[in-house]
């Protein structure tokens, strides 16, 4: 294996490991994914040592160059420090035990094979020697390398233990599969889907990362679903969990709204990388449960899903410690305006409604559009080409008033100070008329995009307040 230590730093690292007599190994994910060949995602180098991480962590520091920091975490006695690209963490191998109630394990020093057996899967557990005597030798005793060769995700040990000992690695099993495109062990699955409850007492902080990484992958559907069979879904996605199934009355069946949100996101990540455009995605229809109605006539309406979805969004965000900022409400924009292109592909529609649509959507109108293309999931070919042309006319309706009105960052032509100037006011509730009804008559059409015009109407419409210019 010593071609996954093809860069001087592990020849560094393996010469100041014999200086200092310590047993000395790098494991987990580099080597994970040295033998995949695959890029491994961060720069991440973990070493394992049989003895002192930290200690071994500023002895190597110092011998790498001068000014290195190394970053000491005592409690967990790790240390870390970059060295160009690398990031490389040091940790004395050590030996887990755990109790049934608490996350938190007893530590003792261990072996590497101790150290091994406290990973979460076959292929995580894999080390190669640093030291002179074993350098490049694969220290492999739970076949990880052949569950890397038969794409598998196991468990090192029964894993029940595995699973109860740290229950977020239930999630980390599905995020490697869905990353990896591996498939999990059945004992493995079997296991997860028993102790699914377990994933309550992990950190949502913890979950949202495994879950993002999910977000992140190139068809998460696989993972989303995974999620469903294990019984993780219902427990840290409810929301998502509660858009499964169809009802039929009278014959008339709606769709079932989880296969179409994860159809969705799949078609938006062949798109985009944005973890928020994928969220939402996922999010879009999240109302539909809470409104669904069969009506006898017209048959199952959804009616103000998108503005009940935008409003449950800052809901969902806290409870997953999303970020409440900008992300969100950028979330909150595009589940609130997802039915508005499909509206504007009809026929007959004004300029003015194309108009209000840039204003509100802003910057953010071309994700829009990516977003309700993907929406498509009809299986009728012909039925999927009308509606993406239709698009393609959308397109081009928002390139021509684009073009015409620039409107897409919207800048009153007449801002609040001017009119606060004008009337010698101070800043209070006939700002907001006069500037509200300047965007109307820009959206409206009824003026243009100018300040001339924008100017004039805020005179006339100051007079209808009762307000005179002051010079
Ligand atoms: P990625 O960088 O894609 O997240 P990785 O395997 O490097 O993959 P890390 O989370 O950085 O993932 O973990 C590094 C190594 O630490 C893993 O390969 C695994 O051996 C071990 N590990 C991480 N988290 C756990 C856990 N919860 N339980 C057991 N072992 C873990």
């Amino acid at each position: 294996m010593k071609i996954c230590l093809n860069d001087t730093v592990f020849d560094n690292l393996g010469r100041v490991a014999d200086t200092e007599n310590i047993e000395t190994y790098v494991i987990g994910g580099w080597v994970r994914d040295c033998i995949l060949g695959r890029e491994h995602a961060d720069k991440d180098i973990d070493i394992v040592v049989v003895g002192s991480g930290i200690s071994l962590a500023k002895k190597a520091a110092k011998s790498f160059g001068k000014g290195i920091k190394v970053s000491q975490f005592k409690n967990f006695g790790t240390a870390m420090f970059r060295y160009g690209d690398y990031e490389i963490e040091f940790v004395g191998a050590r030996k887990e035990s755990y109790s049934r109630n608490s996350r938190k394990p007893v530590v003792e020093d261990g072996t590497l094979e101790d150290d091994q057996k406290r990973r979460d899967f076959t292929i995580n557990a894999l080390a190669i020697g640093l030291n002179k005597k074993n350098f490049g030798k694969l220290l492999d005793p739970f076949g990880g390398l052949q569950d890397i060769e038969d794409k598998i995700i196991r468990t090192p040990l029964d894993p029940d233990q595995t699973f109860s000992d740290d229950p977020l690695r239930m999630m980390r099993a599905i995020r490697f599969a869905n990353q990896l495109n591996f498939s999990i062990a059945p004992d493995t699955f079997d296991s997860i889907r028993a102790n699914a409850e377990r994933i309550s007492i992990v950190s949502p902080e913890r979950i949202i990362t495994e879950l993002n990484k999910i977000m992140l992958c190139k068809q998460p559907s696989k993972g989303l679903n995974l999620l469903d069979k294990s019984g993780l879904l219902k427990i840290i996605l409810p929301e998502i969990d509660k858009l499964k199934g169809v009802e039929t009355i009278e014959g008339k069946a709606h769709k079932d709204n989880f296969h179409h949100s994860l159809k969705v996101l799949d078609n938006i990540c062949r798109k985009t990388d944005n973890l928020w455009l994928r969220w939402a995605a996922l999010l879009h229809d999240i109302a539909k449960p809470v409104t669904k109605k069969f009506l006898p006539e017209t048959g199952w309406s959804f009616h103000g899903h998108e503005f009940i979805g935008s409003k449950m969004i800052p809901v969902i965000f806290r409870k997953l410690r999303l970020p409440l900022n900008d992300k969100m409400k950028y979330v909150q924009k595009m589940v609130e305006l997802h039915l508005r292109p499909i509206v504007l592909s009809q026929e007959i529609v004004t300029d003015s409604a194309v108009r209000r649509l840039l204003f509100e959507a802003g910057d953010d109108i071309d994700d829009l559009m990516i977003l309700c293309e993907a929406d498509i999931t009809s299986k009728n070919e012909a039925r999927k080409k009308k509606h993406l042309d239709n698009f393609q006319l959308v397109r081009q309706k928002l390139r021509e008033i684009e073009e015409k009105d620039a409107l897409r960052n919207f800048q009153p032509p007449v801002d609040g100070e001017e009119i606060i100037k004008t009337f010698g006011l101070k800043p209070g509730r006939e700002v907001g008329i006069i500037k509200n009804a300047i965007r109307e008559a820009i959206i409206e059409g009824i003026i243009p995009n100018e300040h001339e015009a924008a100017r004039k109407l805020m005179i006339e419409k100051g007079k209808e307040l009762g307000l005179s210019p002051v010079s």
